[in-house]
């Protein structure tokens, strides 16, 4: 379908007569936007009338039938169906369904809304501004520093002799590797996945480097960034890096992580740490799946990395480094 070529409107009506110039053109565009309807492609339809205004005499009766046209809102389409906002079986419960889905997302939004979301949010629009300050400097470190992440899981898995794709961005959300082969245990899962954090934590420290001999707020904002990325991956839920580190740990190993995030969390004033501390709970408390027997090494690997991040982010925000 012909969607919004570009046209250019030269003469509206012949001064003369008031005859429409267009006229041809005029009815060639009014059949567009209404095969476009019929195909409910509403925002289509909608551009096509707007250039058809455009060769209409403002005063004219053809102009103004489609304003009036555009002012009527049209009929969603079969597959754009209006969305609802009630859950499935929200709407089996009726009214007390109703009473529950409210509550439950009033719920919802006081325990993350102030705690895990509003730090995602924040780091994600300093992010933003890093980036609309440094522009592409920023923009090609962030990226490095991802690479260097990914890499250490391609280390690990060779390393273990597993084959795995070569990182593949995924724009705006990171990195993955897929894995052709599986980890023959937890352990081995464990160290996999906290390996993508071990080379992060080098990369951060990679960028502060350059702030000790020549000092930049870019630097910093590097390092807090990849800093940031990595403890954030180091979540032990979903398919995060934690989450893999976290499953070859037993009850007191989780026990004690749990208690040095919220001592990092205490002692940095970083919102992050209470994100992985959420995280923790869950592992330690909901989620039933804690081996009989602790892997301590990559227990130790997992609280050396949150004592690194703490470390690098403590350092920037009290500008110890300078
Ligand atoms: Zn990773």
């Amino acid at each position: 379908m012909n969607c919004g070529t570009p046209l250019a409107a030269v003469a509206l009506a012949c001064p003369e007569c008031n005859q429409l110039v267009h006229a041809a053109k005029l009815e060639e565009l009014a059949n567009a936007a209404r095969a476009c309807e019929a195909a409910g492609d509403t925002p289509s339809a909608t551009n096509i009338w707007n250039h058809a205004l455009e060769f209409l005499p403002p005063d004219s009766a053809q102009a103004a039938a489609i304003r009036q046209h555009l002012d009527r809102p049209l009929l969603p389409s079969s597959e754009n169906p209006a969305p609802d906002a009630k859950p499935n079986w929200a709407k089996r419960l009726g009214p007390l369904g109703a009473a529950l889905a409210f509550l439950l997302g009033k719920a919802k939004f006081l325990f993350f809304g102030l705690t895990k979301i509003k730090t995602l949010f924040t780091m994600f629009a300093s992010i933003g501004v890093y980036w609309a300050l440094y522009g592409w400097k920023f923009g090609l470190g962030f990226i490095l520093g991802i690479y260097v992440h990914e890499m250490g899981h391609v280390w690990r898995l060779k390393q273990f002799g597993l084959r795995a794709s070569v990182p593949m961005f995924i724009p705006m959300f990171g990195a993955v590797v897929s894995l052709y082969d599986s980890p023959k245990d937890a352990g081995e899962d464990a160290r996999i996945g906290l390996a993508g954090p071990m080379w992060g934590a080098g990369a951060a420290l990679a960028f502060l480097i350059p702030q000790l001999f020549a000092p930049a707020p870019i630097w910093l904002a590097l390092a807090r960034t990849t800093a940031w990325m990595n403890l954030f991956n180091l979540t032990p839920v979903w398919q995060l890096d934690g989450g893999r580190g976290m499953r070859a740990l037993d009850r007191q190993q989780r026990l004690l992580l749990l208690g040095l995030i919220l001592v990092e969390w205490w002692f940095t004033s970083q919102g992050i740490f209470l994100i992985v501390a959420l995280g923790a709970l869950y592992r330690l408390f909901i989620l039933k799946d804690v081996p009989p027997q602790g892997d301590r090494g990559a227990f130790n690997e997992y609280a050396g990395l949150l004592l690194v991040f703490g470390a690098i982010l403590w350092a920037i925000k009290e500008k110890a480094i300078l």
